[in-house]
């Protein structure tokens, strides 16, 4: 047996077997190797019968005082038997296993592990496993891995799995320079791997954890260095002019840009220019004008005669660019198309078709643009919004739609530098720190539920006054359509609540992007007041007229992400509010909801975030995949210093 074999070459994995491994992306013995328990079970040491509790799992060393009985109860065969140490006599029920009548006898002893419950005046212990002495002192000196399962695939017939693939384990080549090895004290990796199948002690453990989560560092920051590296030597293939027609487009906007634009601009005409391809991560707060950014940068391309493409994470946020973009672009002969997941078959071909022949010049869309059929020509600028909502895969894709094209990647999240650093090694960075000069800083409240109704007399005045409001209901983590329940009744009792004039609608996961769209085109128009919605309308969104953002149960959302919410607001030139309604008032959520209340800069949420929540969740902010850790996340590691 190989690492490179099939599961299904162990003994005992058959093809039904092989299909339960293939859904924990288990394909190879190798990748079995690398499915790390979850957790670990220790056994503990036995406790006197006296000194059972009910419901506590726990162990206990005694002998069969009586015969095992079975008998039938409806569909299950009971075993019942009582066993007994020098404290007291408990009783045990197995289910199932009519043959320990004839396994057990009086007087032997054993290790009986289970959880006791009160039945009646006495205790009974249920189904546990039991061990003899021997066995069972083995058992207390190691401890038992738990894995990752799947329905049908047990715990034990992993376990099976993994022992027969320990040769391989110990075999494994060491896969760091001896020099790394020795220089970071490291547990060679065979017997790292080992140990964390088949711990020996709890220091081996840790140590072996160690090793591994250094290794996923090390290739995760290496693999990072040389893309970079391949990109310094990759010759840009596209060199891109600063035209007069782009000073001019520039000069008509309704605004003027900001410094922050101008600067991150101006490198991006370097890279343009330059002899190197760009790959430019573009980090600006919510609001900070990002996507005029991008509009500029595809012009610049497009005059040169080049495609590009602009991939965003939600169809609603690619209708609105769409719409935005080609409003902005008009009379500027940019050929703009749409391609979405959800346009019909027919749609979707004449788009590809069109990309191919490059009858567009410019096509924004979600994942569809990433779809194999998906061909461009002369593709020379790809551009990804709210890069924090995909991964590094997705991203490169889009890049390999073309034959090294400059990347542009631009997030709204902003993440600590060292962060920043880790997940983005590969790019270059630009910050753009400054909002448009007309925004007044947004005004925040954070309040508990008693507040709501003055919430909602407030809702009415700035309804009153033209502007329109966003409130945010809480996920529902459990299901979908409990969450759609929710945002539904939401509705209703606020339509209840408010003012007869107001319009209120909603907008949830659940519903279909023509749906969605058409309310979001009704809420641009102003023919909705007031929508309601889960935070589909977290990312991107900008109508410039809403004013309040009232997000319900704000304390089960995190901070980065009410950050994003409230970036929904102050987009305009008049005053935004933003009130987080804190539903559970501990000291702890108010605390960190006042961080919120506190300050309108990202930078320092992201921050305040991170102190809040210990080095430990470093990589939450890790979303959607973005570098697949596969124990970095769990274990509390302060690695990255190294
Ligand atoms: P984000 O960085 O969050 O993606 P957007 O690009 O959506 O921000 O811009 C937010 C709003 O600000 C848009 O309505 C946009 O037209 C406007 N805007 C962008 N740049 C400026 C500017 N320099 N001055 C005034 N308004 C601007
Ligand atoms: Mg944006």
């Amino acid at each position: 047996m190989q690492l490179e074999d099939s599961v299904s070459k162990i003994k005992g994995v058959g093809d039904k077997t092989s299909t339960l491994f293939h859904k924990l992306g288990v394909d190879t013995v190798e990748d079995l190797i690398h499915l790390y328990p979850r957790y670990y079970l220790s056994y503990e040491e036995p406790v006197d019968i006296d000194a059972l509790k009910v419901g506590a799992r726990a162990a206990i060393r005694a002998s069969i005082a009586s015969y095992a009985e079975a008998k039938r109860v409806r569909s299950l065969m009971l075993v019942t038997c009582t066993v007994k140490d020098i404290t007291g006599a408990l009783k045990i029920t197995w289910y199932n296993m009519p043959y320990l009548c004839r396994t057990l006898h009086i007087g032997q002893e054993f290790i009986f592990v289970g959880t006791v419950t009160a039945k009646g005046a006495g205790l009974v212990m249920e189904h546990p496993e039991f061990y003899s002495p021997e066995k069972y002192a083995d058992l207390t000196r190691t401890r038992q891995p738990v894995y990752p399962l799947t329905g049908g695939l047990s715990n034990k017939l992993v376990s099976k799995a993994m022992r027969q693939a320990l040769p391989l384990m110990q075999q494994m080549e060491e896969s760091l320079p001896a020099q790394v090895v020795s220089e970071f004290h490291l547990m060679p990796v065979s017997h790292a791997v080992c140990q964390m199948h088949f711990p020996e002690s709890e220091e081996a453990l840790r140590k072996a954890a160690n090793r591994i989560v250094f290794d996923e560092f090390f290739f995760y920051l290496a693999s990072m260095e040389m893309i970079k590296e391949r990109q310094n030597y990759q010759e840009n293939h596209y060199p891109i002019p600063y035209t007069k027609d782009t000073e001019n487009f520039i000069r008509r906007l309704p605004f003027t840009l900001t410094n922050a634009q101008k600067r991150v601009i101006d490198e991006i005409r370097a890279d343009f220019a330059g002899e190197h391809t760009m790959n430019r991560l573009v980090q600006g707060d919510v609001g900070s004008g990002k996507t005029i950014v991008a509009v500029i940068a595809f012009l610049m391309a497009v005059q040169a005669g080049y495609q590009c493409a602009y991939m965003v994470p939600t169809e609603v946020l690619a209708y609105q660019h769409y719409e935005s973009i080609s409003k902005l672009l008009s009379g500027k002969r940019v050929r703009i198309g749409l391609l979405v997941g959800s346009l019909s078959a027919k749609k979707k071909r004449h788009i590809y078709e069109k990309l191919k022949k490059h009858e567009l010049d410019l096509v924004i869309g979600t994942h569809a643009l990433i779809q194999d059929k998906a061909e461009y020509d002369r593709l020379a600028l790809v551009i990804t919004d709210e890069q924090h909502r995909f991964g590094v895969k997705q991203r490169q894709a889009l890049s390999e739609k073309g034959w090294e094209p400059h990347v542009m990647v631009m997030s709204a999240t902003p993440i600590p530098r060292t962060l920043a650093l880790i997940l983005y090694g590969d790019l270059d960075i630009s910050i753009m720190d400054e909002l448009p000069a007309n925004r007044l800083p947004i005004k925040n409240c954070v309040v508990g539920t008693k507040y709501r109704p003055t919430a909602y007399r407030f809702i009415e005045k700035q309804v009153a006054m033209g502007h329109q409001v966003y409130v945010i209901c809480p996920m529902v983590e459990e299901s979908e359509s409990l969450e759609v329940e929710n945002v539904i009744s939401y509705t209703d009792t606020l339509r209840a609540a408010v003012g007869q004039g107001i319009h209120i609608e909603y907008l949830h996961g659940r519903m279909n992007s023509e749906e969605k769209r058409e309310i979001m085109q009704r809420y641009y128009n102003r023919e909705i007041d007031v929508l309601v919605s889960t935070t589909v309308i977290e990312v991107g969104i900008d109508n410039p007229n809403a004013t309040v953002m009232m997000v319900e149960n704000a304390e089960r959302f995190g901070l980065a992400q009410l950050h994003q919410l409230r970036g929904r607001v102050g987009r305009g030139d008049a005053q935004s509010y933003c009130i987080f309604i804190c539903g559970k008032e501990t000291k702890e959520a108010m605390e960190r909801l006042e961080v919120m209340g506190k300050s309108n800069d990202g930078f320092f949420i992201a921050n305040e975030d991170l102190r809040l929540r210990g080095p430990g969740d470093f990589f939450g902010y890790r979303q959607s995949g973005e570098a697949n850790f596969e124990l970095a996340d769990i274990y509390n590691l302060t690695l990255i210093q190294i």
